[in-house]
Protein backbone atom coordinates (compact mmCIF):
# COMPACT_ATOMS: atom_id res chain seq x y z
CA UNK A 1 0.00 0.00 0.00
CA UNK A 2 1.68 3.41 -0.76
CA UNK A 3 1.30 6.17 1.43
CA UNK A 4 -1.07 7.77 -0.35
CA UNK A 5 -3.73 4.86 0.68
CA UNK A 6 -3.06 5.38 4.00
CA UNK A 7 -3.83 9.21 4.12
CA UNK A 8 -7.31 8.93 1.92
CA UNK A 9 -9.47 8.81 4.32
CA UNK A 10 -7.99 10.94 7.14
CA UNK A 11 -10.08 14.10 8.42
CA UNK A 12 -8.39 16.96 8.21
CA UNK A 13 -9.16 18.28 12.11
CA UNK A 14 -7.28 17.72 14.73
CA UNK A 15 -7.77 14.13 16.51
CA UNK A 16 -7.82 15.28 19.57
CA UNK A 17 -10.93 18.31 19.12
CA UNK A 18 -12.91 15.94 17.26
CA UNK A 19 -13.65 13.64 20.48
CA UNK A 20 -16.91 13.32 21.22
CA UNK A 21 -16.82 14.75 24.79
CA UNK A 22 -16.03 17.91 23.28
CA UNK A 23 -18.08 20.54 25.32
CA UNK A 24 -20.74 22.68 23.79
CA UNK A 25 -19.87 26.30 23.06
CA UNK A 26 -19.79 28.66 25.87
CA UNK A 27 -21.85 31.96 24.95
CA UNK A 28 -20.12 35.16 23.70
CA UNK A 29 -19.66 38.58 25.81
CA UNK A 30 -22.41 40.81 25.31
CA UNK A 31 -22.46 44.81 26.83
CA UNK A 32 -20.53 45.95 29.48
CA UNK A 33 -18.86 43.67 31.96
CA UNK A 34 -16.64 44.88 34.95
CA UNK A 35 -14.02 42.69 36.61
CA UNK A 36 -10.26 42.32 38.40
CA UNK A 37 -8.70 40.28 36.38
CA UNK A 38 -9.31 39.71 31.88
CA UNK A 39 -7.41 36.78 30.53
CA UNK A 40 -7.38 37.33 26.85
CA UNK A 41 -6.61 33.96 25.26
CA UNK A 42 -8.33 30.66 26.07
CA UNK A 43 -5.46 28.58 25.65
CA UNK A 44 -3.03 27.13 28.53
CA UNK A 45 -1.70 30.36 29.06
CA UNK A 46 -5.07 31.39 29.54
CA UNK A 47 -6.91 28.88 31.70
CA UNK A 48 -3.79 28.60 33.82
CA UNK A 49 -3.90 32.13 34.68
CA UNK A 50 -7.50 32.34 35.30
CA UNK A 51 -7.78 29.17 37.52
CA UNK A 52 -4.16 30.21 39.25
CA UNK A 53 -5.57 33.33 39.95
CA UNK A 54 -8.40 31.91 41.79
CA UNK A 55 -6.42 29.63 43.62
CA UNK A 56 -4.37 32.69 44.93
CA UNK A 57 -7.34 34.78 45.70
CA UNK A 58 -10.57 33.05 45.62
CA UNK A 59 -12.60 36.45 46.22
CA UNK A 60 -11.43 37.95 42.54
CA UNK A 61 -13.50 38.11 40.15
CA UNK A 62 -12.04 36.92 36.92
CA UNK A 63 -13.15 36.85 33.22
CA UNK A 64 -11.89 35.01 30.38
CA UNK A 65 -12.23 36.37 26.84
CA UNK A 66 -11.45 33.38 23.83
CA UNK A 67 -11.58 34.74 20.04
CA UNK A 68 -12.70 30.88 19.22
CA UNK A 69 -13.36 27.89 21.52
CA UNK A 70 -11.35 26.87 24.40
CA UNK A 71 -8.23 24.86 23.33
CA UNK A 72 -9.51 24.99 19.74
CA UNK A 73 -5.26 26.53 18.77
CA UNK A 74 -2.47 24.85 19.59
CA UNK A 75 -3.69 23.65 23.41
CA UNK A 76 -6.23 21.39 21.21
CA UNK A 77 -3.91 20.18 18.63
CA UNK A 78 -0.51 19.26 19.79
CA UNK A 79 1.30 16.24 20.85
CA UNK A 80 0.58 16.49 23.84
CA UNK A 81 3.78 15.51 25.40
CA UNK A 82 3.69 17.62 28.77
CA UNK A 83 7.46 18.19 29.78
CA UNK A 84 9.06 19.83 32.95
CA UNK A 85 11.44 21.73 30.97
CA UNK A 86 10.79 25.58 30.65
CA UNK A 87 13.63 25.78 28.16
CA UNK A 88 12.85 23.75 25.45
CA UNK A 89 14.80 20.98 26.72
CA UNK A 90 18.29 21.06 28.61
CA UNK A 91 20.42 22.14 25.77
CA UNK A 92 18.82 25.52 25.06
CA UNK A 93 18.70 26.10 28.35
CA UNK A 94 22.36 25.68 29.06
CA UNK A 95 23.39 27.34 26.04
CA UNK A 96 21.55 30.73 27.41
CA UNK A 97 20.82 30.48 31.18
CA UNK A 98 23.31 28.47 32.57
CA UNK A 99 23.51 29.14 36.10
CA UNK A 100 20.06 29.70 36.85
CA UNK A 101 19.71 25.78 35.19
CA UNK A 102 19.37 23.70 38.48
CA UNK A 103 17.03 26.50 39.66
CA UNK A 104 14.74 26.72 36.18
CA UNK A 105 14.69 22.97 36.32
CA UNK A 106 13.86 22.21 40.15
CA UNK A 107 10.79 24.72 39.22
CA UNK A 108 9.89 23.03 35.70
CA UNK A 109 9.79 19.54 37.46
CA UNK A 110 7.88 21.07 40.65
CA UNK A 111 5.41 22.69 38.14
CA UNK A 112 5.03 18.69 36.52
CA UNK A 113 3.68 17.68 39.91
CA UNK A 114 1.53 20.39 40.43
CA UNK A 115 -0.34 19.72 37.26
CA UNK A 116 -0.49 16.15 37.42
CA UNK A 117 -1.71 17.05 40.88
CA UNK A 118 -4.11 19.44 39.80
CA UNK A 119 -5.57 17.76 37.51
CA UNK A 120 -6.41 14.81 40.54
CA UNK A 121 -7.86 17.92 42.50
CA UNK A 122 -10.51 18.80 39.86
CA UNK A 123 -11.29 15.11 39.34
CA UNK A 124 -9.86 16.06 35.24
CA UNK A 125 -9.56 13.17 33.15
CA UNK A 126 -7.26 14.11 30.57
CA UNK A 127 -5.51 10.85 30.04
CA UNK A 128 -2.76 11.55 32.08
CA UNK A 129 0.18 8.68 32.03
CA UNK A 130 3.36 9.43 33.95
CA UNK A 131 5.43 7.50 30.95
CA UNK A 132 8.49 9.66 30.07
CA UNK A 133 10.22 10.22 26.89
CA UNK A 134 12.72 8.22 25.01
CA UNK A 135 14.47 10.40 22.07
CA UNK A 136 15.80 8.21 20.05
CA UNK A 137 19.00 8.11 18.07
CA UNK A 138 18.51 6.67 14.43
CA UNK A 139 22.71 7.67 13.43
CA UNK A 140 25.58 7.52 15.19
CA UNK A 141 25.76 10.68 15.72
CA UNK A 142 22.60 11.45 16.97
CA UNK A 143 23.36 8.78 19.80
CA UNK A 144 27.19 10.72 20.98
CA UNK A 145 24.98 13.97 21.43
CA UNK A 146 22.70 11.91 23.52
CA UNK A 147 25.53 10.75 25.67
CA UNK A 148 26.95 14.45 25.83
CA UNK A 149 22.84 14.94 27.46
CA UNK A 150 22.48 12.06 29.58
CA UNK A 151 25.50 13.95 31.00
CA UNK A 152 24.06 16.97 31.30
CA UNK A 153 20.79 15.79 32.93
CA UNK A 154 22.55 13.99 35.39
CA UNK A 155 24.38 17.08 36.69
CA UNK A 156 20.81 18.79 36.84
CA UNK A 157 19.63 15.83 39.09
CA UNK A 158 17.82 14.06 36.50
CA UNK A 159 18.63 9.75 36.19
CA UNK A 160 18.11 8.95 32.61
CA UNK A 161 18.89 5.70 31.40
CA UNK A 162 20.93 5.50 28.20
CA UNK A 163 19.88 2.26 25.91
CA UNK A 164 22.04 0.71 23.03
CA UNK A 165 20.28 -0.74 20.05
CA UNK A 166 19.22 -3.76 21.15
CA UNK A 167 17.88 -2.61 24.37
CA UNK A 168 16.11 0.37 23.12
CA UNK A 169 14.49 -2.44 19.84
CA UNK A 170 13.40 -4.24 23.05
CA UNK A 171 11.62 -1.33 24.09
CA UNK A 172 10.17 -0.42 20.66
CA UNK A 173 10.94 -1.90 18.00
CA UNK A 174 11.99 -0.09 14.61
CA UNK A 175 14.79 -1.49 12.53
CA UNK A 176 15.97 2.36 12.29
CA UNK A 177 17.14 2.52 15.68
CA UNK A 178 20.40 2.76 16.63
CA UNK A 179 20.22 3.56 20.22
CA UNK A 180 18.41 6.14 23.10
CA UNK A 181 17.77 8.26 26.18
CA UNK A 182 15.14 7.43 28.45
CA UNK A 183 13.91 10.29 30.66
CA UNK A 184 11.16 8.87 32.64
CA UNK A 185 10.32 11.46 35.07
CA UNK A 186 10.62 14.53 33.49
CA UNK A 187 7.74 13.87 30.24
CA UNK A 188 4.13 12.74 31.33
CA UNK A 189 2.14 12.08 28.17
CA UNK A 190 -1.38 13.42 28.30
CA UNK A 191 -4.86 14.41 26.00
CA UNK A 192 -4.29 18.17 25.00
CA UNK A 193 -7.92 18.81 24.18
CA UNK A 194 -9.40 17.08 27.27
CA UNK A 195 -6.46 19.25 29.15
CA UNK A 196 -7.87 22.31 28.20
CA UNK A 197 -11.50 21.89 28.50
CA UNK A 198 -11.01 19.96 32.03
CA UNK A 199 -9.20 23.38 33.31
CA UNK A 200 -11.93 25.19 31.68
CA UNK A 201 -14.12 22.92 33.55
CA UNK A 202 -11.99 23.65 36.65
CA UNK A 203 -12.24 27.34 36.19
CA UNK A 204 -16.03 27.77 35.81
CA UNK A 205 -16.47 25.59 38.93
CA UNK A 206 -14.41 28.57 41.07
CA UNK A 207 -16.30 31.17 39.53
CA UNK A 208 -14.47 32.32 36.35
CA UNK A 209 -16.87 33.49 33.47
CA UNK A 210 -15.73 32.12 30.52
CA UNK A 211 -17.10 33.81 27.06
CA UNK A 212 -15.41 32.17 23.95
CA UNK A 213 -15.90 33.29 20.34
CA UNK A 214 -15.39 37.27 21.64
CA UNK A 215 -12.20 38.05 19.76
CA UNK A 216 -10.54 41.30 22.00
CA UNK A 217 -9.68 44.05 19.07
CA UNK A 218 -9.55 46.98 21.45
CA UNK A 219 -6.87 47.56 24.18
CA UNK A 220 -7.17 50.83 26.05
CA UNK A 221 -6.24 52.44 29.22
CA UNK A 222 -8.75 54.60 31.00
CA UNK A 223 -8.23 57.63 32.78
CA UNK A 224 -9.64 55.85 36.32
CA UNK A 225 -6.47 53.53 36.25
CA UNK A 226 -8.65 50.37 34.81
CA UNK A 227 -8.03 48.51 31.48
CA UNK A 228 -10.48 48.38 28.53
CA UNK A 229 -11.11 45.53 26.13
CA UNK A 230 -13.18 45.55 23.50
CA UNK A 231 -15.33 42.54 21.32
CA UNK A 232 -17.81 42.64 18.77
CA UNK A 233 -20.56 42.97 21.11
CA UNK A 234 -19.01 43.94 24.66
CA UNK A 235 -16.23 45.91 26.34
CA UNK A 236 -14.78 44.48 29.78
CA UNK A 237 -13.06 47.06 31.71
CA UNK A 238 -10.70 45.37 34.23
CA UNK A 239 -7.78 46.19 37.17
CA UNK A 240 -5.78 43.90 35.30
CA UNK A 241 -5.17 41.97 32.06
CA UNK A 242 -2.61 39.29 30.99
CA UNK A 243 -2.13 38.08 27.39
CA UNK A 244 -2.21 34.21 26.57
CA UNK A 245 -3.05 35.06 23.49
CA UNK A 246 -0.10 32.89 21.52
CA UNK A 247 0.99 33.75 18.31
CA UNK A 248 -2.16 35.49 17.12
CA UNK A 249 -1.75 39.26 16.19
CA UNK A 250 -0.81 40.81 19.43
CA UNK A 251 -3.59 43.62 21.13
CA UNK A 252 0.28 44.98 22.48
CA UNK A 253 2.12 46.15 19.15
CA UNK A 254 5.48 45.59 20.78
CA UNK A 255 5.28 41.47 20.72
CA UNK A 256 4.58 41.51 16.73
CA UNK A 257 8.82 41.85 16.60
CA UNK A 258 9.29 39.12 18.73
CA UNK A 259 7.01 36.31 17.43
CA UNK A 260 6.72 34.38 13.96
CA UNK A 261 3.92 31.41 13.66
CA UNK A 262 5.11 28.64 12.24
CA UNK A 263 3.06 25.51 11.02
CA UNK A 264 3.56 22.04 12.35
CA UNK A 265 1.84 19.05 11.66
CA UNK A 266 0.31 15.89 13.05
CA UNK A 267 -1.07 12.49 11.61
CA UNK A 268 -2.92 10.06 13.98
CA UNK A 269 -3.87 6.35 12.98
CA UNK A 270 -6.43 3.95 13.14
CA UNK A 271 -6.40 1.97 16.60
CA UNK A 272 -3.75 -0.77 16.33
CA UNK A 273 -5.09 -4.35 16.42
CA UNK A 274 -3.19 -6.56 19.10
CA UNK A 275 -1.24 -8.24 16.74
CA UNK A 276 0.07 -4.63 15.74
CA UNK A 277 0.90 -3.74 19.05
CA UNK A 278 2.16 -6.83 19.31
CA UNK A 279 4.91 -6.20 16.52
CA UNK A 280 6.25 -3.03 17.53
CA UNK A 281 6.23 -3.53 21.46
CA UNK A 282 6.21 -0.26 23.36
CA UNK A 283 5.20 -1.60 26.31
CA UNK A 284 5.93 1.39 28.40
CA UNK A 285 3.91 3.80 26.41
CA UNK A 286 6.47 6.26 26.70
CA UNK A 287 6.45 9.76 24.20
CA UNK A 288 8.92 9.13 22.00
CA UNK A 289 11.54 11.75 19.88
CA UNK A 290 13.85 11.24 17.39
CA UNK A 291 16.87 13.44 17.84
CA UNK A 292 17.74 15.18 14.23
CA UNK A 293 16.89 18.66 13.97
CA UNK A 294 14.57 17.86 11.82
CA UNK A 295 12.68 15.70 14.36
CA UNK A 296 9.35 13.54 14.54
CA UNK A 297 7.42 13.04 17.94
CA UNK A 298 5.24 9.86 18.42
CA UNK A 299 3.30 8.86 20.86
CA UNK A 300 0.29 6.22 21.50
CA UNK A 301 -3.76 7.64 22.30
CA UNK A 302 -5.50 5.66 24.94
CA UNK A 303 -6.96 3.86 22.32
CA UNK A 304 -3.82 2.44 21.03
CA UNK A 305 -3.60 4.89 17.91
CA UNK A 306 -0.66 6.42 17.03
CA UNK A 307 0.21 9.83 17.13
CA UNK A 308 2.66 10.86 14.78
CA UNK A 309 4.27 14.48 13.90
CA UNK A 310 6.40 17.02 13.55
CA UNK A 311 9.74 17.31 10.85
CA UNK A 312 8.01 20.07 8.82
CA UNK A 313 8.14 23.36 10.58
CA UNK A 314 6.45 25.91 7.86
CA UNK A 315 6.90 29.71 7.99
CA UNK A 316 4.81 31.25 5.51
CA UNK A 317 5.80 35.02 4.36
CA UNK A 318 4.40 37.82 5.80
CA UNK A 319 3.71 35.89 9.44
CA UNK A 320 0.95 34.08 7.43
CA UNK A 321 -1.79 32.60 9.19
CA UNK A 322 -4.71 31.17 7.74
CA UNK A 323 -7.04 28.31 8.33
CA UNK A 324 -6.32 26.96 4.74
CA UNK A 325 -2.32 26.27 5.89
CA UNK A 326 -3.56 23.76 8.57
CA UNK A 327 -3.84 21.59 5.22
CA UNK A 328 -0.42 20.60 3.87
CA UNK A 329 -1.18 17.50 1.56
CA UNK A 330 2.57 17.44 0.76
CA UNK A 331 3.70 17.52 4.53
CA UNK A 332 1.09 14.61 5.04
CA UNK A 333 2.55 12.30 2.71
CA UNK A 334 5.92 13.28 3.95
CA UNK A 335 5.56 12.12 7.75
CA UNK A 336 3.25 9.02 6.26
CA UNK A 337 6.59 7.85 4.82
CA UNK A 338 8.33 8.52 7.30
CA UNK A 339 5.86 6.54 9.70
CA UNK A 340 6.55 3.43 7.13
CA UNK A 341 10.22 3.24 7.19
CA UNK A 342 10.38 3.67 10.82
CA UNK A 343 7.26 1.23 11.35
CA UNK A 344 7.39 -1.12 8.04
CA UNK A 345 5.73 -4.01 10.51
CA UNK A 346 2.68 -1.51 10.09
CA UNK A 347 2.44 -1.75 6.10
CA UNK A 348 -1.72 -1.54 5.49
CA UNK A 349 -2.33 1.18 8.94
CA UNK A 350 -4.62 3.92 7.68
CA UNK A 351 -4.45 7.25 9.24
CA UNK A 352 -7.83 8.98 10.25
CA UNK A 353 -6.97 12.33 11.13
CA UNK A 354 -4.12 14.78 9.39
CA UNK A 355 -4.05 18.40 10.59
CA UNK A 356 -2.13 21.37 11.39
CA UNK A 357 -1.61 24.43 14.32
CA UNK A 358 0.28 26.56 14.53
CA UNK A 359 3.69 27.19 17.13
CA UNK A 360 4.23 30.47 18.66
CA UNK A 361 8.37 30.78 17.86
CA UNK A 362 10.69 33.32 19.04
CA UNK A 363 14.31 33.11 18.51
CA UNK A 364 14.87 32.22 21.84
CA UNK A 365 12.85 28.92 21.79
CA UNK A 366 10.54 29.11 25.00
CA UNK A 367 8.40 31.60 26.80
CA UNK A 368 9.25 35.36 27.51
CA UNK A 369 7.39 37.71 29.40
CA UNK A 370 6.58 41.29 30.28
CA UNK A 371 4.23 43.74 31.62
CA UNK A 372 2.63 47.33 30.53
CA UNK A 373 0.41 50.03 30.76
CA UNK A 374 2.55 50.54 34.04
CA UNK A 375 2.34 46.94 35.86
CA UNK A 376 -1.50 46.42 34.58
CA UNK A 377 -1.07 44.28 31.95
CA UNK A 378 1.23 41.40 31.72
CA UNK A 379 2.21 38.63 28.52
CA UNK A 380 3.18 35.20 28.48
CA UNK A 381 4.22 34.07 24.59
CA UNK A 382 6.79 32.21 22.37
CA UNK A 383 6.45 28.57 24.25
CA UNK A 384 8.28 27.69 20.58
CA UNK A 385 6.28 24.07 20.72
CA UNK A 386 7.12 23.27 24.19
CA UNK A 387 4.04 25.16 26.04
CA UNK A 388 1.83 22.10 27.00
CA UNK A 389 3.61 21.96 31.16
CA UNK A 390 5.49 25.78 30.47
CA UNK A 391 2.10 27.49 30.58
CA UNK A 392 1.34 26.69 33.70
CA UNK A 393 4.62 28.29 35.06
CA UNK A 394 4.17 31.20 32.59
CA UNK A 395 0.49 31.66 34.06
CA UNK A 396 2.44 32.09 37.69
CA UNK A 397 5.07 34.47 36.41
CA UNK A 398 2.24 36.68 34.92
CA UNK A 399 0.25 36.92 38.41
CA UNK A 400 3.48 37.04 39.98
CA UNK A 401 3.96 40.41 37.91
CA UNK A 402 0.50 41.73 38.42
CA UNK A 403 0.86 41.55 42.30
CA UNK A 404 -2.35 39.39 42.19
CA UNK A 405 -2.24 36.94 45.35
CA UNK A 406 1.23 37.31 46.87
CA UNK A 407 2.08 38.40 49.94
CA UNK A 408 5.21 39.07 49.05
CA UNK A 409 4.36 41.29 46.30
CA UNK A 410 5.73 41.45 42.70
CA UNK A 411 9.09 40.30 43.28
CA UNK A 412 8.95 36.11 43.35
CA UNK A 413 11.60 33.86 42.67
CA UNK A 414 9.88 33.50 39.77
CA UNK A 415 10.48 37.33 38.37
CA UNK A 416 14.00 37.46 39.84
CA UNK A 417 14.96 34.68 36.75
CA UNK A 418 17.11 36.34 34.61
CA UNK A 419 15.37 34.39 31.89
CA UNK A 420 12.17 35.88 32.94
CA UNK A 421 13.68 39.17 32.99
CA UNK A 422 15.46 38.90 29.67
CA UNK A 423 13.57 38.93 26.13
CA UNK A 424 14.85 37.19 22.81
CA UNK A 425 16.22 38.94 19.88
CA UNK A 426 13.62 40.46 17.54
CA UNK A 427 13.04 39.02 13.94
CA UNK A 428 14.26 41.09 11.41
CA UNK A 429 11.27 42.69 8.82
CA UNK A 430 9.87 41.23 5.78
CA UNK A 431 11.13 40.70 3.22
CA UNK A 432 14.27 39.93 5.27
CA UNK A 433 12.44 38.11 7.83
CA UNK A 434 11.13 34.97 5.18
CA UNK A 435 14.79 35.11 3.52
CA UNK A 436 16.50 34.48 6.85
CA UNK A 437 14.09 32.34 8.25
CA UNK A 438 13.97 30.09 4.70
CA UNK A 439 17.93 30.10 4.88
CA UNK A 440 17.77 28.47 8.29
CA UNK A 441 15.93 26.16 7.76
CA UNK A 442 17.52 25.06 4.89
CA UNK A 443 21.14 25.04 6.74
CA UNK A 444 19.37 22.74 9.21
CA UNK A 445 18.08 20.40 7.31
CA UNK A 446 21.59 20.09 5.79
CA UNK A 447 23.16 19.85 8.84
CA UNK A 448 21.00 17.07 9.80
CA UNK A 449 21.95 14.81 6.30
CA UNK A 450 25.77 16.17 7.15
CA UNK A 451 25.95 13.90 10.54
CA UNK A 452 25.17 16.91 12.57
CA UNK A 453 27.29 19.37 11.39
CA UNK A 454 26.74 22.69 11.62
CA UNK A 455 27.46 24.91 8.31
CA UNK A 456 28.98 28.58 9.31
CA UNK A 457 25.52 30.47 8.66
CA UNK A 458 24.20 28.09 12.07
CA UNK A 459 27.20 28.46 13.79
CA UNK A 460 26.86 32.56 13.60
CA UNK A 461 23.18 32.04 14.62
CA UNK A 462 23.92 30.03 17.51
CA UNK A 463 26.64 32.60 18.48
CA UNK A 464 23.97 35.47 18.83
CA UNK A 465 21.74 33.51 20.78
CA UNK A 466 19.31 33.13 17.84
CA UNK A 467 17.17 30.32 16.22
CA UNK A 468 14.22 29.04 14.31
CA UNK A 469 12.34 26.09 15.47
CA UNK A 470 9.01 24.55 15.83
C1 LIG B 1 1.00 20.59 16.08
C2 LIG B 1 1.56 21.05 17.40
C3 LIG B 1 2.18 20.12 18.24
C4 LIG B 1 2.69 20.53 19.48
N1 LIG B 1 3.17 19.58 20.34
C5 LIG B 1 3.54 19.94 21.59
C6 LIG B 1 3.91 18.96 22.55
O1 LIG B 1 3.82 17.76 22.31
N2 LIG B 1 4.35 19.40 23.76
C7 LIG B 1 4.41 20.72 24.08
O2 LIG B 1 4.82 21.06 25.20
N3 LIG B 1 3.98 21.66 23.21
C8 LIG B 1 3.53 21.30 21.99
N4 LIG B 1 3.07 22.25 21.13
C9 LIG B 1 3.00 23.65 21.60
C10 LIG B 1 1.82 23.87 22.57
O3 LIG B 1 0.65 23.39 21.99
C11 LIG B 1 1.72 25.37 22.88
O4 LIG B 1 2.96 25.82 23.39
C12 LIG B 1 0.63 25.71 23.87
O5 LIG B 1 -0.59 25.13 23.51
C13 LIG B 1 0.51 27.23 23.96
O6 LIG B 1 -0.65 27.56 24.66
P1 LIG B 1 -1.18 29.06 24.64
O7 LIG B 1 -2.37 29.12 25.49
O8 LIG B 1 -0.06 29.99 24.96
O9 LIG B 1 -1.53 29.34 23.12
P2 LIG B 1 -2.79 28.86 22.24
O10 LIG B 1 -3.19 27.47 22.53
O11 LIG B 1 -2.44 29.20 20.83
O12 LIG B 1 -3.95 29.78 22.74
C14 LIG B 1 -4.03 31.14 22.45
C15 LIG B 1 -5.50 31.49 22.40
O13 LIG B 1 -5.66 32.90 22.37
C16 LIG B 1 -6.77 33.19 21.57
N5 LIG B 1 -6.64 34.59 21.12
C17 LIG B 1 -5.63 35.13 20.41
N6 LIG B 1 -5.86 36.45 20.19
C18 LIG B 1 -7.04 36.73 20.80
C19 LIG B 1 -7.83 37.92 20.92
N7 LIG B 1 -7.44 39.07 20.37
N8 LIG B 1 -8.99 37.85 21.60
C20 LIG B 1 -9.40 36.69 22.17
N9 LIG B 1 -8.70 35.53 22.08
C21 LIG B 1 -7.54 35.55 21.39
C22 LIG B 1 -6.68 32.19 20.42
O14 LIG B 1 -7.92 32.01 19.76
C23 LIG B 1 -6.19 30.94 21.15
O15 LIG B 1 -7.24 30.08 21.53
C24 LIG B 1 2.59 21.90 19.87
C25 LIG B 1 1.97 22.82 19.03
C26 LIG B 1 1.46 22.41 17.81
C27 LIG B 1 0.77 23.42 16.93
Amino acid sequence: MNVLTALVDAEPTSYWLADPGRPEAGGALAGRVGCDLAVVGGGYTGLWTALRAKERNPSLDVVVLEADRVGGAASGRNGGFCAASLTHGLGNGLERWPDEMPQLERLGRQNLRDIGDTLARYGVDAEWERTGEMHIATEEWQFEELREEAEHAAELGWRPTLLGPDEVRAEVDSPTYVGALWDREGVAMVHPAKLAWGLAEACRALGVRIFENTRVTSLQGESDGRLRLGGAYGVVSARHVALGTGVFPPLLKRLKHFLVPVYDYALVTEPLTPEQRKAIGWAHRQGLGDSANQFHYYRLTADDRILWGGYDAVYHYGNGLRSELERRPATFATLAEHFFTTFPQLEGVRFTNAWGGVVDTCSRFCAFYGTAYDGRLAYAVGYTGLGVGATRFGADVMLDQLGIGEDEGRETERTRLRMVRSKPVPFPPEPLRYGVIELTRHEIARADRNAGRRGLWLRTLDRFGLGFDS
